[in-house]
């Protein structure tokens, strides 16, 4: 049945671009079938983080361990991304985008990403009023108060046992409705691919096309070498059979552009195909879909050196090492939402002195380089969580198909 769900993606990619070929423009009428998915999996994303990290605090009851989990997280997570922008800055400079394009810089409204200061972030993630972050779906915050909430309930013991009870209950069904979603996943992908097809013509495409092609093989490398090396030494996995399994989440990924919304596909593509328990899973997931981009990493890179080129620019090698440090840190304030790796980058072409309205040159075409780094990143996300527990010793055999 997954077997044939792998099928089922296939085809819907292959009819979605057809489709999109032949009806142009007039896909349009087929978006409402995309929106209904992306509606259907974005409902359960805020009710699922919540219950899951309570059960994975509660179900472990070891504070200590989670503590370690979280630093492993972390300094896995910083130094895929600064591998990633690394591939991406090189992957520049060896297909040189930016030189003998003949684009036109037309408007130039572009102002820079708003940053608060490091101070003023981390403190953001403590929420003043949970309720408020559960309804603007603030997932650094919901990470947070779930984690207390996990941890008073573990202090307390006999008298909370009701409440975990209910969480443990309350994360099964989302759960369960995550797996019912999951059957739409062929459809969903249809629907919101075919139009992006119809949209984008060829003759949109052309003029960037040494752009979209470097930002490809970036991302293949990173997958093909850095995971499949991480997967295979760290992970203690045939780096195949990983890619099979976290493929029908880096499909939607790809067709929704948005690692937050892909959340529910990740979590359980990574619990049922590679094993890893939910209680580590319903912590790195959500963390990695807030916090860790390499896709947008590896986008920074190119795209600086894109535009550098475009205007002539020679960037020194310490204007690259600050492309690498705040692209990084870019990366992890970018938002899992789409599009969201554009306007961070006005914050890194500020830092080296490059012209903002370079960001003019690629918000055409975009919405193509977002479904790449988008399936980077979730991936990424589940390599972390793999590793992660893998060093831990307690990954279990996958449940599914795959072994
Ligand atoms: N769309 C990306 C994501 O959701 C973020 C970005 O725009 O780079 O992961």
């Amino acid at each position: 049945m997954k077997k044939s769900l792998i099928w089922q993606i296939v085809i819907a990619f292959i009819l979605a671009i057809i489709t999109g070929l032949i009806f142009g423009e007039k896909t349009y009428y087929i978006q409402p079938l995309g929106d209904l998915f992306l509606r259907l999996i974005k409902f359960i994303i805020i009710p699922l983080i919540l219950s899951t990290i309570i059960v994975g605090v509660t179900s472990s009851g070891d504070i200590k361990r989670l503590g370690r989990l979280g630093g492993k997280t972390i300094i896995f997570y910083l130094l895929s991304s600064l591998i990633a922008i690394s591939i991406g800055l090189l992957a520049g400079y060896i297909f040189s985008p930016g030189t003998g394009t003949d684009l036109k810089l037309s408007k130039a409204v572009e102002t820079p990403a708003e940053t608060e200061g490091v101070v003023q972030t981390l403190l953001n993630i403590i929420p003043t009023n949970p309720i408020e972050s559960l309804a603007s779906g603030d997932v650094l915050q919901i990470i947070f108060f779930a984690i207390f909430i996990g941890i008073g309930i573990t202090i307390v013991g006999e008298k909370a046992k009701g409440v975990q009870q209910f969480f443990d209950g309350f994360a099964e069904i989302m759960y369960k409705i995550t797996g019912i979603i999951m059957s739409l996943v062929p459809i969903g992908i249809f629907g919101l691919l075919a139009p992006i097809v119809g949209e984008y013509g060829l003759a949109v495409l052309m003029p960037l096309i040494k752009l979209i092609l470097a930002m490809l093989v970036a991302c293949l490398i990173h997958a093909g070498l850095f995971y499949s090396f991480a997967v295979k030494t760290f992970g203690m996995m045939n780096p195949l059979q990983f890619f099979k399994g976290i493929f029908p989440a880096a499909a939607v990924a790809f067709s929704t552009s948005s690692s937050a919304g892909t959340l529910p596909v990740t979590m359980k593509n990574t619990q049922e195909n590679l094993g890893v328990s939910k209680e580590t899973s319903s912590f790195i997931l959500p963390l990695g879909a807030t916090i860790n981009m390499d896709g947008t990493a590896i986008y920074q890179g190119i795209t600086v050196v894109f535009i550098a080129q475009y205007f002539g620019t020679t960037l020194t090698f310490s204007q690259l090492l600050m492309v690498a440090l705040i692209g990084t840190l870019a990366s992890i304030g970018t938002a899992g939402v789409p599009g969201a790796g554009l306007i961070m980058l006005t914050m890194v072409l500020a830092a080296v002195n490059l012209p903002l309205e370079g960001i003019a040159l690629i918000a055409g075409i975009d919405r193509i380089l977002d479904m790449m780094r988008t399936s980077i990143n979730i991936t990424g996300d589940a390599s972390a969580s793999l590793i992660v527990e893998a060093s831990e010793n307690k990954r279990q055999k996958p449940a599914s198909y795959l072994k």
